[in-house]
């Protein structure tokens, strides 16, 4: 029953929508699924309307497409297609977080989004657009349609980067095998300071700035979550000379030992690093939630964003009407979408507004009654 329901919901969004299709949609492999998410692939769509005329027959789940751009997208096995380039792709999903939520795993709350959001803006803005120099008009940013974001460069300069060259990317990104360089010895060790650039001015920076607007070590470790006392005890024992070492790239002004530096400097790149999954940067081949389409987990749509702060994924992406459908929970859970919060209780007859019976449906949660 649910499957019928949400597949008539889908096919009356898709014959009222037109859905862009992606640049060069004729050298994208395209993936649908019903039941998994990709159910097969190797598809290609010359054109967009032959993309929507699809939508509006087959009514898929889920839709993606490549990042890559094939000359013989349909083709098949994949060195049959003839890679020509990929766009260059980063996926940041809640389930890459470590968060103390107590929701299951396939549930996603205010805060998983919060700090979700919060990471998306600073791949954005801290790593693409300040340290790798892309322009914003080269970056798409689309919810995901559940529980993150995708980002998407789409520059010249990124087109036929090797794998090998996306590794590095998304390692520097995450600050992976990040190490320690500083020059000189004894009263004179010098490292990165506040206006360095990359990595080394970004620590120096947020250093400066909680050290200074920090009391005490106390303050220190509350407001930054970085539990290292020993060390910032002796950075607030000299306060003064602490912030000078910062500011002038004399590590040795300060009161610290090389280690104590390498583990402070290890310590915050861990908390500025953007959390990511790794492998979907770094995969040539795959195949990314088309924007404009229905994830079939949610029934909300992958939308692409201006404005990632600004973007509430509890609202925003809600295609679906207020007209009441009867449902029968088939367990306990909560969930607010448009503002709203719905309480779904375990063989309780509710009543919901069709845009949260689709989501309820989609996530299994309730059993349609028609
Ligand atoms: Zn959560």
């Amino acid at each position: 029953m649910n499957q019928d329901f949400i597949y008539r919901k889908f096919r009356d969004y898709y014959s009222r929508v037109e859905v862009k299709a992606p640049s060069q949609i004729e050298q994208r492999e395209f993936g649908v699924g019903k039941d998994k998410k990709i159910d097969s692939r190797h598809l290609m769509f010359k054109s967009q309307d032959k993309l929507n005329f699809y939508l509006r027959s087959a009514v898929p789940f889920y839709i993606s497409y490549s990042a890559a751009y094939y000359e013989f997208p349909d083709a098949r096995p994949m060195p049959n297609k003839h890679w020509l380039g990929s766009d260059l792709v980063f996926d940041l999903d809640t389930t890459d977080l470590d968060l103390s939520c107590d929701h299951p795993h396939d549930m996603v709350c205010k805060k998983c989004m919060r700090q979700i959001t919060i990471e998306c803006s600073r791949l954005v803005n801290q790593f693409l657009r300040k340290d790798f120099g892309f322009k914003k008009d080269k970056m798409r940013v689309v919810f995901s349609g559940n529980r993150g974001f995708h980002v998407h460069v789409f520059d010249d300069e990124v087109f036929d980067l090797s794998q090998e060259a996306r590794r590095e990317i998304v390692d520097y990104i995450t600050a992976e095998g990040l190490k320690v360089t500083r020059r000189g010895e004894g009263k004179q060790v010098l490292g990165p300071k506040v206006g360095s650039s990359g990595w080394g001015g970004r620590i120096a920076l947020v250093l400066q700035d909680s050290i200074e607007n920090s009391a005490n070590a106390k303050e220190f470790v509350r407001k930054t979550g970085i539990g290292m006392s020993r060390t910032i005890s002796k950075i607030f024992k000299n306060k003064q000379n602490s912030l000078e070492a910062l500011s002038t790239g004399v590590w040795s002004k300060a009161q610290l030992t090389e280690e104590n530096w390498d583990g402070l400097v290890l310590e915050v790149a861990r908390k500025l690093r953007v959390n990511l999954d790794r492998n979907v940067t770094a995969d040539m081949a795959r195949l990314m939630r088309l924007p404009g389409s229905l994830h079939g987990g949610t029934g909300l749509v992958a939308c692409e964003i201006k404005d990632v702060r600004s973007f509430d994924a509890f609202s925003d992406p809600v295609v679906f009407g207020d007209e009441t459908v009867a449902t029968i929970g088939k367990k306990d859970m909560q969930f607010t979408l448009k503002g709203k919060d719905f309480e779904i209780e375990k063989e309780h007859k509710i009543n919901l507004p069709e845009y949260a019976a689709v989501y309820a449906a989609c996530k299994d949660l309730v059993n349609i009654i028609e």
